[in-house]
């Protein structure tokens, strides 16, 4: 399987690329369905995918989305679009839809079937002929043809996801109102993609919660709320843009590239100026001064509850895009203002930090279409400096 592995060189190269761009997410999403998984798609037409194979697709749509790796189980990350994120598309799946496809209309593999099976009864028992499972010792796979014959007869290659031979008809069936084998790929895949409810986000929302919150005493209720709001949060989430809705559900999934969530070799504290705290998601949901900044120039004043501030517990005006205006701001303060980080740290200055957040705040909100009006900004300006004297960091 020479050929899988350069397959699988391809497509991490091109994940690299897409990352590359720093798109958003929902363009990375389709730069990926479009050019990074078809490179997978192509091999599987003829073979099973490799556990090899199969593995990479976690770590290559992280990567993509600049999200820490597992920040999303795999199950996860390709059901998004069911809380209203980005559809990306699974390599299991378009490799079944492909070999399906290739068998029931790209090639007239019947022939090359009869040739296999003479020669298979010179060279294998009557039980390995009869079964059409083609594969003599020292083959580290069975014959195509295996393969393209078990699709076709709607017995799926893959052990844990069995076809019945009505779906295979099914998908030809319904195929044939659309031209080509694309036609039938795409109904094949539709039908063959996992189902997947939405109430498996608690688990893993539950359990990134936990491990954000665990410090500020609200695990209890992050579990019970990650419980019974979903729905309520899904309908909140398809109010926003979808920029927004990847921001939002990234920080749910506690997928902030902080140093601790990245295990850097050195950890920061807070990049905004808190000397006691660490570098971490669960600190800035709740930083003093990253929220009075954000508060001034994004009203209204968010709720001091983080289960409220997340919008766990239903709709906050502007929650959702509050948390995604945090999410940028953090982002681009650690891209590209980290010297001004550490020389205020170094000199205990920390005006010009302060400034660079107010600036990243500013222009955020207005992107997010959440800035004050003009009138109210040098009223804000005046109250920014005299709020943060207030703010107890412990500096
Ligand atoms: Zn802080």
């Amino acid at each position: 399987m020479e050929q899988g592995s350069k397959a699988i060189d391809k497509y991490n190269s091109r994940c690299g690329e897409i990352a590359s761009v720093a798109a958003a997410a929902s363009i990375s999403a389709r730069l990926y369905n479009m050019y990074a998984l078809p490179v997978l798609g192509y091999i599987c037409q003829f073979y099973q995918p490799t556990k090899k194979l199969l593995n990479v697709e976690s770590y290559g749509i992280h990567k993509v989305m600049h999200i820490p790796p597992q920040s999303f189980g795999l199950s996860e990350i390709l059901a998004l679009d069911i809380l209203g994120g980005v559809a990306f598309t699974s390599i299991a799946t378009t490799c079944r839809a492909a070999l399906f496809r290739a068998a029931a209309s790209t090639f007239q593999w019947e022939e090359w079937h009869e040739t296999v099976f003479e020669e298979a009864q010179d060279c294998l028992n009557i039980s390995e002929c009869l079964s059409g499972d083609f594969c003599p010792k020292g083959w580290d796979s069975r014959a195509i043809v295996s393969n393209l014959r078990c699709s076709q007869l709607g017995r799926s290659p893959f052990v844990r996801c069995p076809v019945s031979l009505a779906s295979g008809r099914r998908i030809l069936k319904e195929a044939t109102t659309d031209s080509g084998f694309l036609g039938i790929q795409r109904h094949a895949y539709a039908l063959f993609k996992p189902k997947f409810d939405i109430s498996r986000f608690r688990f893993l929302f539950a359990r990134r919660l936990t491990s954000s919150l665990q410090a500020l005493g609200c695990l209890a209720e992050a579990e019970s709320v990650c419980s019974s709001g979903l729905a309520q949060l899904k309908a909140s989430l398809l109010k926003e843009t979808m920029h927004v809705r990847m921001l939002y559900l990234k920080t749910l999934a506690g997928a902030w590239t902080t140093s601790v969530r990245m295990h850097e070799k050195e950890i920061k504290t807070c990049l905004f100026g808190c000397p006691e705290s660490l570098d971490e998601v669960g600190h800035y949901l709740r930083c003093p001064v990253l929220w009075v900044c954000l508060d001034l120039w994004a009203p209204p004043k968010s709720p001091e509850s983080i289960i409220d501030r997340l919008c766990l517990k239903g709709p906050v005006d502007y929650g959702i895009r509050k948390i995604a205006l945090a999410f940028s701001v953090y982002h681009a303060t650690k891209n590209l203002h980290m010297h001004i980080v550490d020389t205020a740290k170094l000199t205990n200055d920390f005006l010009p930090l302060h400034t660079a957040t107010k600036n990243l705040a500013i222009m955020f909100a207005h992107d997010l279409a959440m800035l004050r009006p003009l009138a109210l900004n040098s009223q804000a300006a005046k109250s920014y400096g005299s709020e943060l004297e207030l703010v107890d960091c412990d500096r």
